[in-house]
């Protein structure tokens, strides 16, 4: 349920609603918006009847919200959410480009590919320092050492950090040093990882899980939204399917869906859904045709040697070569 109060309503007739809602055991949610002020419910397992708010003072409506994710969606919050972090903007009408290594590897590697990403472009720097990995014998990230490197990387060339928290006590660790906190495509449905996101005040990058549906990708949105953090950057990474010429198969009709259905930013990691280095600029090309907010692109200077992705890394000079290819696409689908 969704109560949208008229313009002029007061402080004491917003709390009086608040009041109102919290007597039925439920919690009431401030939806930011510039054109109109509404207070989402959440909490009730059922549909609520919209009567039980008609008739209070200063209620213009009660609109019963039909989908099962309720603060992440277009019915509650009809404008779309742009994050912002310094002057870097995520969502909206820009196209935001995140791009380095797989994982934090030295000073020296992070350094290397930070400077060549930003000269082309990017604003913001990825790399792993603890490492979601298949096997238990793969490199596992450089963890705490690599967090430090990641500082340095800020400090010395101005890119925001994006890293990854791939359990509750790394997240308390990352925080202190991510710009952005990403949630992997294998801990999405990580419930009590979610709720710990969400108590962040980080925004956090939710990546996609690899058989999930959009629907099960928002309810995840929910759970860090549910608990107080409304920064959210949604990530399509692929998919599994019965394909095997690409690691996974990049589901570009996810944006436009995402689009209808959230007000939240969703930007594409090309490089995980791709595995392979040709498929990462076409596939880069078609998710700012189709109107992504952005992409996080994994990038090495020395990819046979990569500890990880190397075979999916983008030599820098085809870094910079997909970001003037995506430049006019990417205004084109504004
Ligand atoms: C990553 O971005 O390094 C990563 C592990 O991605 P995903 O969770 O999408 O597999
Ligand atoms: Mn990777």
């Amino acid at each position: 349920m969704l109560i949208v109060m008229q313009k002029d309503a007061t402080p004491e007739q917003i709390d009086r609603i608040n009041e109102e809602i919290k007597k039925l055991g439920l919690t009431p949610v401030a939806i930011p918006g510039s054109e109109r002020i509404a207070i989402g419910i959440i909490g009730n397992d059922g549909p609520l009847d919209p009567e039980l708010f008609f008739g209070l003072d200063g209620v213009k409506d009660a609109i019963p919200v039909s989908k099962p994710y309720k603060l992440v969606s277009r019915e509650v919050k009809p404008e779309n959410t742009v994050i912002q972090i310094g002057d870097v903007t995520i969502g909206g009408s820009d196209f935001t480009v995140i791009a380095g290594p797989c994982a934090v590897e030295s000073l020296e590697q992070c350094l290397t590919i930070a400077r060549a990403v930003k000269k082309a472009g990017a604003r913001l720097f990825r790399g792993g320092a603890f490492k979601p990995r298949t096997s238990p014998y793969s490199f596992q990230g450089l963890e705490d050492k690599g967090l430090d490197i990641l500082d340095q990387v800020r400090k010395e060339t101005g890119l925001l950090i994006v890293t990854e928290a791939i359990d509750h006590d790394v997240l308390a660790v990352v925080e202190k040093v991510a710009d952005v906190i990403q949630i992997g495509a294998r801990n999405m449905q990580n419930f009590s990882l979610l709720k710990r996101a969400g108590k962040s005040s980080k925004p956090i990058l939710l990546k996609r899980g690899m058989s999930a549906t959009i629907e099960e990708l928002l309810m995840a949105a929910e759970y860090i939204m549910a608990e107080g953090n409304h920064q959210i950057i949604l990530c399509e990474r692929g998919v599994r399917t019965f394909a095997d010429h690409s690691r996974n198969t990049l589901d570009l009709s996810a944006i436009p869906a995402v689009k209808i259905l959230s007000h939240l930013p969703i930007i594409v990691d090309p490089s995980h859904a791709a595995g392979k280095r040709d498929q990462v600029i076409p596939l880069s090309r078609g998710a700012a045709a189709v109107g992504a907010h952005g992409l996080i692109v994994e990038v090495h200077h020395d990819p046979k040697h990569a500890l990880s992705d190397g075979p999916q890394s983008l030599y820098p000079e085809q870094f910079e070569e997909l970001m003037r290819s995506i430049k006019i696409l990417s205004s084109l689908a504004r």
